[in-house]
């Protein structure tokens, strides 16, 4: 293939070419297919499901995900009767919960229907279906031939001819390259193909050429530049601190709603913050855990402590119904480490360790121990 200079247009590929970087890739695919639970099946539903949960998240991180909301919700109408609350909760810890929102809408839709439409543009003008999950689902469910194209399979094709997949002139370029080398006779096979070649071996930060059906074509693999793009930039997480106090009564636990407006986790139960408890009181200090959110990284302390007055944004709740209410992540870690969550709180093993203070300091001095959250 011929080369092109960083950051510039690369030139055309001869379909001979094309035609040759297809079959390598399905070649590889053949004997080199990641085994998914979602690629089990052939079901429109667990493929739109999978999708969905992809969006913005780690294959590794979905798959216990998906195959408990699969066997809670196996189908269109199993979903779309649930309260949306059961939803939410199900998808407790997946993060980006408009996405289970979307999904239930999505669902509710469909069954009115009578059944998913087939086709690119129908399925994009469903709920939270954009480019990308309507070209996966129509392709890989119904065949149709449309390249999927996210950072990942941008990143591939960036390298492979040489130019910046960040920079904007060339995205079109690039998903017109992907339409152009895509298989029209099995376009579902393709694209879940491309997407393994980026996960396994075009990764972001390390690819391993030598693995690599393309590299006989491939500029980077060539002239030794890997362009990383979007997918690949690492960014700095900001730090911030947040208190969270738990206060019961028997076995109700003071806790708050989050509106339906609110922009994030809306719906979601929450333990109040210190700063919405003005005159509340220390009992004692519980511990303290790391909690990511997007791009900021909160050190988030924990207190068990006491109030005269019940704000008026609070309710008290009791603990077994927590276990199937949609708490937030870091409300069910605190929960946890208060030891008032009962069952059901898997979902903090994932994002981070947790510290329980055996004395009454702030994690300071002997008392202090360290443990993992098991679920
Ligand atoms: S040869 Fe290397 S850089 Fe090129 S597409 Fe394959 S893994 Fe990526």
């Amino acid at each position: 293939m011929a080369g092109a200079a960083r950051g510039d247009l690369p030139v055309s590929i001869s379909a001979r070419v094309r035609a040759s970087l297809r079959r390598k890739l399905l070649a590889w695919y053949q004997g080199n297919a990641r085994s998914l639970p979602w690629r089990r099946s052939r079901d429109p539903y667990a493929i739109l499901v999978a999708e969905f949960m992809l969006q913005q998240t780690r294959v590794g991180v979905v798959i216990p995900f998906f195959e408990r909301f699969l066997e809670r919700f196996p189908t269109f109408e199993a979903l779309a009767q649930a309260p949306l609350e059961d939803v939410l909760r199900a998808w407790s810890g997946l993060g980006y919960y408009q996405r289970a929102r979307n999904l239930h809408r999505l669902a509710r839709r469909v069954a009115e229907q009578g059944s998913l439409p087939r086709t690119y543009s129908e399925l994009k003008a469903l709920p939270g279906v954009g480019d990308y999950t309507a070209a996966a689902v129509a392709s890989i469910a119904f065949g149709e031939p449309h390249a999927a194209v996210d950072g990942n399979v941008r990143r591939v094709l960036a390298r492979l001819t040489g130019c910046s997949p960040a920079a904007s002139q060339n995205r079109k370029w690039l998903e017109n390259l992907a339409e152009q080398l895509l298989d029209r006779r099995s376009p579902g096979t393709f694209n879940q193909a491309l997407m393994d070649l980026g996960a396994v071996v075009c990764r972001p930060r390390a690819p391993t050429c030598q693995l690599c059906p393309w590299r006989r074509y491939c500029v980077s693999a060539r002239t030794g530049f890997a362009p990383v793009g979007q997918a690949g930039r690492r960014r700095i997480p900001a730090d911030a601190e947040q208190i969270l106090i738990g206060i019961r009564r028997g076995r109700r636990v003071l806790m708050w709603r989050r509106p339906v407006e609110s922009q994030r986790l809306a719906g979601f139960w929450e333990l109040p913050e210190s700063s919405a408890l003005p005159d509340w009181q220390l009992v004692r200090w519980v511990g303290e855990f790391s909690h990511m959110i997007t791009q900021t990284r909160y050190r988030v302390r924990v207190a068990e402590g006491k109030v005269w007055e019940v704000p008026a944004a609070c309710q008290w709740v009791d603990m077994e119904e927590l276990a199937w209410l949609p708490v937030s992540t870091m409300s069910r870690k605190a929960l946890r480490l208060l030891g008032w969550d009962g069952a059901g709180a898997a979902e903090g093993k994932r994002n981070g360790q947790v510290k329980a203070f055996s004395g009454s300091g702030l994690g300071i001095g002997p008392g202090r121990r360290t443990h993992k959250v098991t679920s």
